[in-house]
């Protein structure tokens, strides 16, 4: 079997048409959805997303701010531009570049984002209200693969699905959208036994390790669903997932690409919960 890509890229343009469309029409009533993005130092990969996000805000039609406090900046001044983008009625999302200098308490950082403007989902009251099956904002990483699913009209109910990763901002959220879509669900970690095995009875199997082609075909089952959240980047510069492709691809009904899978739907689910913040700020929407 060969398997069909699904094609981030083209679900992540496709959904941009639709906000892009959705947000001129709030726009004509008023609604004006703002995203403040802040950048702490100049670490050149935080540079490259933060003006990824900016640009992707532009193309949609989405308002939006760049904040960016020096390496030397205390945490008492990113607490205090945090609570001016709260207070700040043209915002509706605030995102922090992750990683934060040591110095700061990244979870002080995050807490101190209003839930309402939690666009990442990040926030302890986010990650609860989406563990009792009430997200308000799911983190954009695993909300774009269910967005990926349900573009590719790939039914959940029922299924098996093996995450392999645990991490507040992929694994853990993954399982719980997945749970949400009635997928009996599987999270393992670095201490499972028998990964291979375990992954072999995935129906779908999402690879969030942070290790370069690490999923081999033996470890995935004909015709599995696969997606590939990792992004790795090799001596020669290469970038490649935590899915060996070129095998599994002869073996899974599904795969993502990387690049051109997961990557494109993060921004895109960010613009989506900006959007979604917005309409619920304006009284709209859930
Ligand atoms: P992370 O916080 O480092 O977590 C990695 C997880 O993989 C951990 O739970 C770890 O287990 C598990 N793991 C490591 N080695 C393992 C092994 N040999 N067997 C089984 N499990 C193993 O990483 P993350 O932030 O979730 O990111 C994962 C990957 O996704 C990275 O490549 C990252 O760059 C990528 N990513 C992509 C996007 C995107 O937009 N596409 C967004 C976020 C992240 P333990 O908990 O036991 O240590």
């Amino acid at each position: 079997m060969t398997a069909q890509i699904i094609d981030g890229k083209a679900i992540s343009a496709k959904i941009k048409e639709e906000m892009k469309r959705e947000v001129a029409e709030l726009r004509g009533t008023g609604i004006f959805p703002g995203l403040a993005v802040v950048l702490v130092g100049e670490n050149p990969a935080s540079v490259v997303y933060v003006r990824n996000k900016g640009k992707a805000c532009h193309d949609v039609g989405i308002h939006s701010e760049e904040h960016k406090l020096p390496e030397s900046a205390s945490e008492e001044d990113l607490l205090r531009l945090i609570d001016k983008l709260n207070k700040d009625d043209k915002i509706n999302g605030i995102l922090v570049q992750l990683p934060l200098p040591k110095h700061i308490n990244e979870k002080r950082i995050l807490e101190a984002i209003s839930p309402d403007k939690d666009v990442d989902g990040f926030h302890p009251y986010n990650v609860g209200k989406l563990m009792i099956g009430e997200p308000i904002f799911a983190p954009c990483t695993p909300y774009g693969v269910m967005k990926m699913l349900e573009y590719s009209n790939i039914d959940l109910t029922g299924k098996n699905a093996v995450i392999v990763g645990r991490s507040n901002i992929v694994g853990k959220p993954m399982a719980m959208l997945l749970l949400q879509k009635n997928a009996t669900v599987t999270i393992c970690h670095s201490k499972t036994k028998d990964l291979a095995g375990v992954c072999r009875g995935a129906d779908i199997l999402v690879a969030a390790i942070g290790k370069d082609r690490f999923v081999k075909a033996d470890m995935v089952k004909d015709g599995a669903v696969v997606i590939d959240v990792g992004i790795n980047r090799l001596p020669d510069g290469k970038l490649v997932g935590d899915v060996d492709y070129d095998s599994v691809a002869q073996k899974a009904g599904y795969i993502t690409p990387v690049p051109g899978g997961v990557g494109p739907m993060t921004i895109t689910m960010l613009l989506y919960n900006t959007i979604q913040s917005a309409k619920k700020a304006a009284g709209k929407g859930k």
